[in-house]
């Protein structure tokens, strides 16, 4: 599983800086700039570095700073791209989305769940790394979406059955709670998928077996906040908190440079 999720990181060393240039940024507390899709970033370097890696947040880009393509970036630069541009950027998109998917029932499987369920599990991640590992072709051919809603109904059986352990855990899946004021709260085990967590005092909150699916947690406190064990969290959710050095975090995931050292 550790080598697998290693695959599923963004390296940016081994990638042609797509993500810097395929996608269209807005003016916002995400970006600093408009960007159109397929233009590259005015702070692209020659070298497909970025001019202001060290400093994104401080320059306005926090965006760039949390953001990770799941390994989707250097997966497809290994493959040489796409006839063109914009081939390479569906290869891109498509590539991440099929990633995302592989992170998710990698963490899955690193539940404890029946021996059917595993076995269901395995079956997913083999149909999905082999749709990952297709030529450029059928790869855009394929329906990555529905291949998605068809999986979706195992990741959900996970979730309730890890979950199941927190008879009393609240459910708030597509709940807005931008700003809530959530410190030291319990959610273990508690359904927030979907939920609007935009800038949630999460201080001391504790998510163990929480599902984080699709929780916006851009600019939410998690100073001292129990993130170990949360279910479906990625790397980018992770990247969007402030946490510090009593935040908590499977070893699944990377702790953001970012994450402040001191007490809450
Ligand atoms: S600011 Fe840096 S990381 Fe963000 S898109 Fe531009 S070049 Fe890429």
């Amino acid at each position: 599983v550790g080598a697998t999720l290693a695959l599923l990181r963004a390296n940016c060393d081994r990638c042609a800086a797509l993500c810097c240039v395929a996608p269209a940024f807005r003016a916002s507390a995400d970006f600093a700039i408009d960007k159109a899709a397929g233009v590259p970033c005015p702070n692209l370097r020659a070298d497909h570095r970025c001019g202001i890696h060290a400093r994104l947040r401080e320059r306005g880009f926090p965006g760039c700073a949390a953001y990770d393509c799941f390994g989707a970036g250097q997966r497809v630069t290994a493959a040489g791209g796409g006839d063109s541009a914009e081939h390479t950027f569906a290869l891109l998109a498509v590539t991440r989305r099929l990633h995302e998917l592989l992170w998710y029932l990698a963490e899955a499987a690193a539940r404890s769940v029946p021996a059917g369920i595993r076995a269901s599990l395995e079956r997913a991640r083999a149909e999905t790394e082999a749709m990952a590992a297709a030529a450029p072709g059928p790869l855009l051919a394929s329906d990555a979406g529905g291949h998605r809603r068809r999986v979706d109904p195992l990741l959900d059986e996970v979730s309730r059955r890890v979950r199941r352990a927190w008879a009393d855990a609240p459910s708030h899946a597509s709940a807005d709670l931008a700003g809530a004021r959530l410190r030291d709260g319990d959610l273990r085990g508690a359904d927030l998928r979907g939920a609007c967590l935009v800038g949630a005092d999460l201080r001391g909150a504790r998510l163990r077996d929480a599902d984080l699916m699709g929780a916006d947690l851009r600019g939410a406190d998690a100073r001292g906040c129990r993130l170990a064990g949360a279910l479906y969290l990625t790397q980018t959710q992770a990247g969007a908190v402030a946490g510090d050095a009593r935040t908590t975090l499977s070893r699944r995931l990377l702790r953001p440079p970012h994450w402040a050292p001191g007490a809450a």
